[in-house]
């Protein structure tokens, strides 16, 4: 075991008994090819390794598609809709969607540890927030399949979507992404991360359970280029991503001049802005859950944290307390709040960011912490003392580091929060309302959660201002990514 550093603990955690879960369910194949018109295919390019980030071990070998099976899973996804999926009606449609989201209950355990496995999250996350999210994002758009003369964008599907994935999220992604586009009757080609293609390999198995017609779901994976060869063909009508800003920008230039449509999710800075008379306990949980859930690799986490001045000495220490309790291990343990680091290369990213911040002079604190010697790991961190001029405070660092910034009145919170080039979430905690609805109003992000942080739901729109991209995804308003009364 090694020990990252850290000052004196200060409050003692509960000895938990290890409570593994099985990963017996789990009936993880040596090798995996490509998912196009209906059936896994072997890609024509090389193949690549996907690991388990808490221990390093080699789960499976994956096909790396190449500019032909692309345009092979292009090819199939037209022909599905042209003689097939918009051709049907909305309520057969919505038969289909319903299946797929029943199958992901069903297996949803299964799900949750291969997500765990793959991506290094905790099963109590996986099992208890990604997978109902993505049976509720495909229950939600089967109900508006057959109801979309309703939505204010019209019928009209745009053709073959598109679909480039992070690896943070990568089931509830591909759920955000397939589950409109299909309800509007597109069909889609999805490129899963690199490091998490696993459960978008399994979800085309649950599209074959549930007898989708071949061609309506195709899945490639592969590295960047794999999702550059999809974004750049011709024939394909829509392109929807999620992940960097940097390669946000390279597909808005891509596609530039096209009659491409394009929705992009991409990365942020949110401000979580505590009031002196918010119920400091509640913000604390509200705190950490917007930190973090899923070691910060989120892109609306709560990474600045704006207290006002004068209650910062005492919701710093409860902080502090609370960050000590936090379990950092094995993500199949159910106990485990934080797991593992999605990369090594993730990994760098975070402890060159953390270590440009203590250089920067800001006050680095992390609870006692004992890391596992395999995988990738990086303990809970507190920054204090940030100005707005560090870089900590500045960047994505999409890991779980929160940097803390006071301000005396809510003018001063609301500059600070939206002194940033994105414009993602922002929370607010403080017992007026109105107060909540005057920052709401005043902050430039697209979504602002109430003395609460992380919460998702399919009904409602989520998506950014500025450099947080474009589009919203989720409830009526993602239907308009899908069809093409949607940019009227
Ligand atoms: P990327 O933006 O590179 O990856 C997102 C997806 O795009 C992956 O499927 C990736 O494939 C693919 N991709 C990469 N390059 C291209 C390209 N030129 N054209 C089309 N598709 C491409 O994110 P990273 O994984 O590299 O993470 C880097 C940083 O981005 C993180 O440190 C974090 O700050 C931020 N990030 C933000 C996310 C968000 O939701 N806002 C999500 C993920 C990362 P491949 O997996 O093979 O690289």
């Amino acid at each position: 075991m090694t020990t990252e550093p850290t000052s004196t603990p200060t409050s003692t955690v509960f000895e938990y008994a290890p409570a593994p879960e099985s990963r017996s369910i789990v009936d993880l194949r040596a090798s995996y090819g490509l998912f196009v018109d209906g059936e896994f295919v072997d890609g024509h390019g090389s193949s690549f390794k996907t690991i388990n980030p808490a221990t390093e071990e080699v789960l499976a070998e994956v096909a790396e598609a190449d500019d032909a099976d692309v345009d092979a899973a292009v090819r199939a996804a037209r022909r599905a809709h042209t003689r097939v999926w918009s051709r049907m009606s909305g309520s057969e449609r919505a038969k289909y969607l319903y299946r797929i989201a029943r199958i992901i209950q069903e297996r949803g355990r299964e799900l949750a540890v291969l997500e765990s496995l793959d991506n290094g999250k905790p099963i109590k996350e996986s099992r208890d927030v990604d997978v109902p999210i993505v049976a509720a994002h495909f229950f939600y758009y089967a109900g508006w399949a057959d109801k979309l003369e309703h939505s204010g964008y019209g019928t009209t599907p745009l053709g073959v979507a598109g679909q480039v994935i992070p690896w943070n999220f990568p089931l509830m992604m591909l759920a955000w992404k397939v589950a409109p586009a299909l309800a509007c009757g597109n069909t889609v080609v999805l490129k899963p991360a690199e490091t998490t293609p696993l459960t978008a390999l399994l979800f085309a198995e649950i599209c074959q359970q549930a007898d989708l017609p071949p061609g309506v779901v195709n899945i490639v994976t592969g590295a960047g280029g794999t999702g550059q060869a999809l974004v750049a063909h011709p024939d394909v009508d829509k392109v929807a991503f999620t992940g960097s800003t940097e390669v946000g920008k390279a597909i808005a230039r891509a596609v530039a001049g096209s009659s491409k449509k394009v929705t992009l999710e991409l990365g942020g800075k949110a401000a979580n802005i505590v009031f002196d008379d918010a119920p400091l306990d509640q913000a604390v949980e509200g705190i950490v859950e917007g930190i973090f859930f899923n070691q910060g690799h989120v892109c609306c986490a709560g990474s600045r944290l704006l207290v006002q001045e004068s209650i910062a000495e005492e919701l710093l220490a409860k902080l502090r307390t609370r960050m000590a309790t936090l379990r950092v291990g094995d993500p199949l343990d159910k106990n485990t709040d934080v797991g593992a680091i999605n990369s090594a290369e993730q990994l760098q990213r975070i402890r060159e960011l953390s270590q440009v911040g203590e250089d920067e002079g800001a006050g680095r604190w992390s609870p006692p912490c004992e890391l596992p010697e395999r995988g990738f790991w990086f303990p809970p961190t507190l920054f204090t003392g940030v100005t707005q001029a560090h870089r900590i405070a500045r960047e994505e660092i999409f890991g779980p580091v929160l940097s803390v910034l006071t301000f005396r009145t809510p003018s001063e919170a609301v500059e600070k929060a939206n002194n940033t080039p994105y414009g993602l979430s922002a929370g607010v905690w403080t017992e007026k309302g109105s107060l909540i609805l005057h920052m709401a109003g005043a902050l430039k992000a697209g979504v602002v959660w109430a003395n609460t942080f992380n919460k998702f739901d399919p009904t409602s729109p989520f998506g950014g201002f500025k450099e947080s991209g474009q589009g919203r995804e989720g409830g009526r308003h993602g239907l308009a990514a899908y069809l093409r009364g949607g940019d009227l």
